[in-house]
């Protein structure tokens, strides 16, 4: 039932092929050798509508796709990119192929895309402007465009989350509060921040069945997120038990692998047009 949209091997992460993961090599050489030869790949995970189970859009996620170890999950070199400084161009090869993604596959859509900043971006003046030429090089509007960070980031440092955000908003960005509930936000601060979208973490998603406290953080959440005027999607959506507790406790959108694991690009526009067939549902059955 659960990935009858995703193509099995391709789109896992972690799947170990050939040399082992624990040897992975993060250096600033290999990292650097990783951009220059493109071997970061963007994969996309469609996100729903929880009434409707209309697709309203992707999040773009990177993989790197290397050649001794295969598919590498984002936690294993985000971080080190950080550090070494490389996350700029890392999230401008992100941003440049997600968009073309789009304009290439959905381009007379509203079909939105999701893409996920650093908390290192936040004091990278440039940034705004940098990303409204990316999109208008490739004909995209920017209000197709959510900009995720997660609460984590935007707390550590309140006043530049607001200047970035308030810059990006300015030229029609759309802005998601990622990771929603494992921060400590401050919920003046949080108010006073320009995001459309609360996306909560998929720790208390996963819960929401079994744990009563899970669902009340859940239900709280989606309390807080509307009574801010922001929308509300679920992360980490895994079962039909879960999606149906969302949906009746009122949360707008939903992500996760009851729908789909994050994909290549290509197979991600295979699994939409299978979804979007008149007789079918986003749901896999
Ligand atoms: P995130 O933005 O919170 O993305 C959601 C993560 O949950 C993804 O992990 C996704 O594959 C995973 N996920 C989705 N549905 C389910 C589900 O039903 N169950 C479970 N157990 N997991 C699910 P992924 O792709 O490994 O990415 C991890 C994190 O790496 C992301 O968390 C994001 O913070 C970061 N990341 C990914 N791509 C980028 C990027 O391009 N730039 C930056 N700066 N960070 C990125
Ligand atoms: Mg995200
Ligand atoms: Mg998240
Ligand atoms: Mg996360």
């Amino acid at each position: 039932l659960l990935e009858i949209g995703a193509p099995a091997d391709s789109a896992r992460v972690g799947r170990k092929r050939g040399a082992p993961q624990s040897d992975l090599d993060v250096s600033e050489g290999a990292l650097r050798a990783a951009l220059s030869r493109r071997e970061f790949q963007v994969f996309y995970q469609p996100r729903i509508d929880c009434a409707t189970q209309v697709v309203s859009g992707f999040e773009a996620l990177v993989r790197w796709r290397h050649p001794e170890h295969g598919i590498v999950s984002p936690d294993r070199f985000i971080g080190p990119c950080e550090q070494l400084g490389l996350i700029d161009s890392l999230t401008e090869q992100v941003f440049d192929e997600g968009l073309r993604w789009l304009s290439h596959n959905l381009p007379a859509s509203d079909t939105r895309l999701s893409l996920n900043l650093s908390a290192c971006s936040l004091d990278d003046d440039g940034l705004a402007d940098r990303m409204e030429q990316w999109c208008r090089k490739a004909g995209i509007a920017p209000r197709r465009i959510i900009v995720e960070l997660t609460e984590t980031a935007a707390m550590n440092d309140p006043s530049a989350a607001l200047d970035l955000l308030t810059r990006l908003r300015l030229k029609g960005f759309h802005l998601s509060i990622d990771d929603f509930g494992v921060g400590h936000s401050s919920l003046v601060q949080l108010a006073r921040l320009p995001f459309s979208e609360l996306k909560i973490d998929r720790t208390f998603v996963a819960g929401a069945i079994e744990s009563s406290e899970s669902q009340t953080i859940c239900r709280a959440v989606i309390g807080l997120g509307h009574g801010l005027g922001l929308t509300v999607t679920a992360e980490g959506v895994e079962n039909e038990a879960v999606l149906a507790f969302l949906a009746a406790a009122g949360c707008d959108s939903a992500q996760g692998y009851l729908f789909a694991r994050p994909m290549s690009g290509d197979d991600t526009i295979r699994w939409l047009e299978r979804h979007t067939q008149p007789d079918r549902t986003a749901r896999a059955r």
